[in-house]
């Protein structure tokens, strides 16, 4: 036999055909690949899936046609399985785990052999199943999660801060734009300012006669006319002055064409401040000036007329006599016209000069009205 030599005592034969043969594991095939028997305590499985064969054998001498095998892989199935005539067994993608394979042998449907051969089996678990691993895995996802949400922070944290800069740089910007537009706008209010002043300062002058101060011929005759028609319409009083220096000629030649300014602007100035507001008083021409006297009738313009001769004469009881030495004496004419028949304010000087050359031929230095 497999075993060696037996002997076989002819009156025990009827037991040893009634016992089937405890059944040996011929060879095991791990991936069709043999493993040696040293290699078989336990059968290790290194993780991953594996077809494992394993081929069984049971001697019987007797009646080996009716030796039949059933196995059972403990771990997996407790059953038994029939072999159905086949001698080996084949498992396939084991679980992680220790099994034991038994095999054991029937002769027909007698009993079973008394005992099984047995082969256990470790299956290494996956590297995914292995405690340590999951752990590691677990703590490397861990990790890598708390990598990717340092590095988010990170790169948020470098845009904010880019955000910061370009908001910083941004507001600079427009601080800069807005210091220059307030500088723009100033300087434009300067100039709208001059504008205005030249405005005024140009209308003025047009208004003025440019050696004296006073009014000049152009505003004499919008004031004349404005006066004269208001005159008309209310039914008001109007008289007007023309006041000529007398022997003004003699003043430029005896002295000099610039004491002879001088003395222009002191005759303004007096006539100025010898008139009320409400009248106006300008240079008609050369050393001819011209006073409106709005509600003034005949008589009272006589009256101022006859008190601006005195002043300009010196005479004037209130003043005393000239106080300024320095410009040579001097007397004026007038002449005095009233609102009455006239039809233009033209007229009215007309009238006015006509008396201004009668107080000339009089003598000079006198009102004529
Ligand atoms: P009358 O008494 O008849 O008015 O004699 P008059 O010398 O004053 O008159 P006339 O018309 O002969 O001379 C006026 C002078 O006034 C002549 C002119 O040179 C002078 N004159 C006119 N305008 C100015 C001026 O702006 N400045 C100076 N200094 N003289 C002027
Ligand atoms: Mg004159
Ligand atoms: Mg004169």
């Amino acid at each position: 036999t497999a075993r060696g030599l037996a002997a076989v005592h002819a009156g025990n034969m009827q037991v040893a055909v009634a016992r089937p043969p405890v059944p040996l594991i011929k060879a095991v095939h791990v991936d069709g690949a043999p493993v040696p028997a040293a290699a078989r305590a336990p059968l290790r499985l290194a993780a991953g899936s594996h077809r494992v064969e394993i081929e069984f054998i049971g001697i019987s001498l007797a009646a080996p046609e009716r030796l039949r095998y059933e196995y059972r892989l403990l771990g997996l199935d407790d059953n038994w399985m029939d072999a159905k005539g086949d001698t080996k067994a084949v498992f396939a993608n084991l679980p992680s785990g220790t099994f034991r394979f038994e095999v054991r042998s029937h002769l027909g449907t007698g009993e079973a052999s008394t005992a099984a051969a047995s082969l256990e089996i470790v299956q290494e678990p996956q590297l995914l199943e292995r405690w340590w691993f999951r752990v590691l895995l677990a703590a490397t996802l861990v990790a890598m999660i708390v990598a990717v949400i340092a590095l988010r922070v990170r790169q948020l944290e470098t845009q904010k801060m880019l955000l910061h800069k370009t908001v910083e740089a941004r507001t600079s910007e427009l601080e800069t734009e807005k210091r220059k537009l307030q500088s723009i706008s100033e300087e434009r209010e300067q100039l709208l300012n001059q504008v205005a002043e030249s405005a005024r300062a140009y209308e003025k002058l047009s208004k003025e006669d440019a050696l004296t101060g006073i009014a000049n011929r152009r505003e004499l005759d919008r004031v004349l006319s404005a006066e004269f028609a208001r005159s008309v319409r209310t039914n008001r009083p109007l008289s007007v002055i023309l006041a000529d220096i007398d022997h003004f000629k003699r003043v430029n030649d005896e002295h000099s064409h610039a004491v002879g300014d001088a003395v222009l602007k002191h005759v303004a100035q007096v006539l100025k401040h010898a008139c009320r507001k409400i009248d106006s008083v300008g240079r008609f021409g050369g050393e001819e000036f011209l006073l409106v006297l709005p509600e003034t009738g005949h008589d009272e313009a006589m009256h101022i007329c006859e008190r601006l001769r005195k002043s300009i004469a010196g005479e004037d009881p209130v003043s005393g006599p000239r106080k300024d030495k320095t410009l040579p004496a001097i007397t004026m004419s007038f002449g005095v016209a009233s609102l009455a028949d006239e039809t233009t304010h033209e007229r009215l000087i007309a009238h006015a000069d006509a008396k201004l050359y009668e107080a000339k031929h009089a003598g000079r230095n006198r009102v004529m009205g």
